[in-house]
């Protein structure tokens, strides 16, 4: 293309270039026609982006693209246009924007996995990035993947947890029907799906372990009771080698299998046990009887005795005397005989009381043992303090491993002495039974709810952060303004204050507890009945 030098006609092709293209003749319009007229635009045409570009779509594969086919396309343009600077400049730009736009396969030249390069946004840190621009082969392949493996987990969770497998169902429909650019949502979606599933897989080994402490405490105790029993007793070693070790399916098998046997042989012990109580009352009985007895004979002999030495006092002679004499040594002989009977009986007595006591010492210790091992409260079946802080010890670990949000609520019955003032102090019992009952009925499986004293409550929530755990709080206090206490068919509304925190990283347990704590009091303090965060 000639370009005039002169300014002159610079000016008047300028006019004439926009009026070709019908473009109005604002500044903007007018400064391009002349830099085109008078050939500055070839001068300031932004090759080495152009450049850059098209080697950039020249590395992609792109799909009905091989290379030759992009060589032969850039030949034409060189060709065509070669002279013209600024037409060039605008083919090669387009040829390198049409490659861009066309599909691409999975794998570049060099056989390594790439994407395109995005312009744009930086994505924030943390966020999902999306692939959106030139790779709709790989999104909808990875798209079925993804599907795949969530119908994958929904059907592994069917059987525990229908309610993760509903959802996981739901997310895999939702992926399905939806773009890609909208999966930022679902990927996150996923991303709690497993966290939680973890923790319910966590929760279901502890549960085992759980099951195996209980298991072989019963057993210690049983093979206590049949210490004397050797067929038992090897019955039971074996049931508790099983339990102490780690547990597999088979073990558990076989350990059921000699529980089978155990306990048909319990049933024929019962019945031997029956009748040893039996044989021991009738001994009982004898035993008394033989004291009553004593008693009578002693009192006979003492009537007798009396005979005896009545009759020494009016005896003449010395033959009468000596008879007297040989009947009063048969009777001392006959007293002598029956006290060493009931001697030998006062002792078996006595070693059996012994033994008795000592069962009951031993029963004692196993007792406060067992209370020691208690994490329930007794009331309300909620977790007891020792409960709670275990389970807290439990989720603060998992939380930080997993880096998932763990949050807490403490909440405190509202004005609960006016319950307790005007219904009794059983049907203020009563209250926090049904409290702990609503509450549970509210939670998911992995909360944990715990007494924390008198009439307040713990509610920790693992995989939750503060924006939920204030929802769930506001739910449960919805709830109990559905679901009555009722106490002789009177309706008692129960409103509680609670604090919600969700913990921060690092953040030790008894802080975090005192922000809960703190907020709660809060709550009161503005009013009573709500939920404020901490
Ligand atoms: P508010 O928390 O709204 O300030 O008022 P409140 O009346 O609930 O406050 P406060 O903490 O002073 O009273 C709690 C009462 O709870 C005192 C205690 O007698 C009662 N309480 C504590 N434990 C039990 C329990 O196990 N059973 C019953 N029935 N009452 C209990
Ligand atoms: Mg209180
Ligand atoms: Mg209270």
């Amino acid at each position: 293309m000639d370009h005039p030098s002169q300014p002159t006609n610079i000016a008047r092709d300028a006019l004439k270039w926009l009026t070709q293209r019908k473009l109005p003749p604002t500044p903007d319009n007018y400064r391009r026609a002349y830099a085109a007229v008078s050939g500055e635009e070839e001068k300031s045409a932004p090759w080495p982006e152009a450049i850059r570009t098209l080697l950039g779509q020249w590395d992609i594969r792109h799909v009905g693209l091989p290379q030759a086919k992009k060589r032969e396309m850039v030949e034409r343009v060189l060709i065509n246009f070669g002279n013209q600077p600024s037409d060039l400049h605008e083919k090669i730009t387009a040829l390198a924007r049409s490659w861009a736009e066309t599909p691409t396969s999975r794998k570049v030249m060099e056989g390594e996995e790439e994407l395109p390069e995005q312009e744009g946004e930086v994505p924030a840190e943390g966020a999902v990035v999306v692939p959106t621009v030139g790779s709709e082969a790989m999104s909808s392949e990875l798209t079925q993947a993804m599907v795949d493996s969530i119908k994958v987990f929904a059907a592994g969770c069917e059987a525990l947890w229908p309610d993760l497998a509903k959802r996981a169902q739901l997310l895999a429909q939702e992926v399905e029907s939806t773009q890609l650019s909208q999966a930022g949502q679902q990927i996150n979606e996923l991303g709690r799906l497993w966290r939680e599933f973890i923790i319910r897989a966590e929760d279901n080994v502890e549960l085992l372990d759980g099951l195996r402490r209980v298991v072989a405490l019963l057993f210690r105790n049983v093979g206590d009771m049949f210490a004397d029993d050797p067929w038992i007793r090897r019955q039971i070693e074996t049931v508790h080698a099983v339990v102490g070790d780690s547990l597999n399916y088979r073990s558990i098998f076989d350990a059921e299998r000699t529980l089978e046997e155990v306990v048909n042989r319990q049933k024929a012990l019962q019945i031997s046990l029956r009748e040893a109580k039996t044989r021991l009352k009738g001994l009982i009985s004898t035993f008394v009887d033989r004291v009553g007895e004593l008693t009578e004979t002693t009192g006979e002999q003492h009537e007798r005795i009396q005979i005896y030495a009545d009759k020494i006092a009016a005896a003449d002679d010395l033959g009468e005397l000596n008879e007297v004499m040989e009947g009063l040594t048969a009777e001392m002989g006959r007293m002598r005989d029956q006290m060493r009977e009931t001697h030998g009986e006062l002792l078996d007595a006595r070693q059996h009381v012994e033994q008795a006591e000592g069962r009951i010492r031993e029963l004692e210790s196993d007792l406060q043992e067992a209370a020691n091992l208690v994490r329930e409260d007794q009331l309300t079946s909620a977790l007891n303090r020792r409960g709670m802080e275990e389970a807290m010890e439990r989720e603060l670990a998992r939380s930080e491993r997993m880096t998932a949000p763990l949050s807490l609520a403490l909440l405190d019955i509202d004005h609960f002495k006016k319950i307790n003032d005007s219904y009794g102090h059983q049907a203020g019992d009563q209250a926090l039974i049904h409290l702990s009952k609503v509450t549970k009925q509210l939670l998911r499986p992995t909360d944990s709810l715990g007494r924390w004293g008198g009439e307040e409550f713990l509610i920790m929530l693992p995989n939750t952060d503060l924006t939920e755990a204030e929802r769930v709080m506001q739910r449960l206090q919805r709830e109990l303004t559905k679901t009555f206490f009722l106490h002789n068919n009177e309706r008692i509304l129960i409103t509680f204050s609670a604090g919600v925190t969700q913990r921060q990283p690092g953040e030790e347990r008894d802080v975090w507890i005192s922000r809960a704590d703190k907020a709660m009091y809060r709550a009161k303090a503005m009013g009573r009945n709500r939920v404020e965060r901490g």
